[in-house]
């Protein structure tokens, strides 16, 4: 027989697990709801920069009829959804584009705020990924990379370990330190990736990436710094080499056709933010087992 006690034990921790299941389901609603509604802003930022709109003004309105949505068809995913992705007045079809980039900034930011509990590594790794995102919106929109978006996302990313170093160290020091070591992050994407850029024109004998891709690992590197950024230029290559190659093998791209190299590098960045420490640990066992 169990003692009463046990009971209630059982009953008090078998609540606490409750109320904490609930409370961080709660939590993670609260934060998908959050990036859905960031990643209704990156389409608008997407669609009107590369445009020189104003990204406030006017709201949010169908590109054919001009007439301007109303505030509950603008709720992400849900929105589009009760539309039947058409537009509500003149029925023109809404890009299915729009709520998967909510869908998946949402999920994102949730997977985000999982893998880095704290407060300003979740913000700061939301922040990258919403540059990182609109950019390869605008990249394969345009193949073109806005200078001004990745200037700022480098201000913000060098702002980003500077403080980080700030709250780790509570010292000056520790903050210059790792100011510095994204600061060496941005160069070395600048330098590698010219690099890459003018060994692929001798190679391929043409361009075989814009020298925008310079400027977007240079910002990369200031928030990965340079170890990570390195694993991310390596995967964005390999995922590159892999779905361009096979796009030209089935005929679908013409080999001078140029294929834009921002999303894959904005890949190689998360999947090193995300899968970066275990991956360095294994090519370290795998090839330098002594160390
Ligand atoms: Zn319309």
């Amino acid at each position: 027989m169990i003692p009463k006690l046990s009971y209630e034990l059982v009953v008090i921790f078998g609540g606490a697990i409750v109320v904490d299941l609930l409370s961080s389901s709660l939590l993670s609603l609260m934060v998908f709801v959050l990036g859905a509604s960031i990643g209704s802003f990156l389409n608008v930022v997407a669609h009107r920069l590369p445009l020189k709109l104003s990204l406030w003004h006017p709201p949010s309105r169908c590109p054919q009829c001009l007439r301007s949505l109303k505030p509950y068809d603008n709720i992400p995913v849900l929105g589009w959804l009760k539309l039947k992705g058409r537009c509500r007045y003149c029925r023109t079809p809404i890009s299915l584009r729009y709520p998967i980039v909510e869908g998946m900034t949402g999920l994102v930011f949730v997977w985000i705020a999982w893998s880095f509990p704290t407060p300003l590594l979740a913000i700061g790794y939301w922040a990258l990924f919403s540059w990182l995102l609109a950019l390869s919106l605008i990249d394969l929109d345009t193949m073109t990379l806005p200078l001004s978006l990745m200037r700022s996302g480098l201000v913000v990313g060098l702002l980003f370990q500077t403080l980080g170093g700030w709250l780790n160290h509570q010292t000056v020091v520790g903050a210059a330190a790792q100011l510095f070591s994204g600061i060496l992050g941005a160069v070395v994407g600048i330098w590698l990736f010219d690099l890459i850029r003018i060994g692929g024109s001798i190679a391929l004998k043409q361009d075989a990436m814009g020298s925008g891709d310079a400027k977007l690992a240079a910002m990369m590197g200031a928030w990965l710094g340079w170890k990570l950024l390195l694993l991310a230029g390596f995967l964005a290559c390999v995922g590159g080499a892999a779905i361009g190659g096979g796009a030209m093998a089935l005929g679908w791209l013409d080999r001078r056709q140029p294929m834009p190299f921002g999303p894959f590098l904005a890949l190689g960045a998360m999947l090193a933010l995300f899968f970066g420490e275990p991956l360095l640990l294994t090519y370290r066992q795998l090839f330098f087992p002594t160390l």
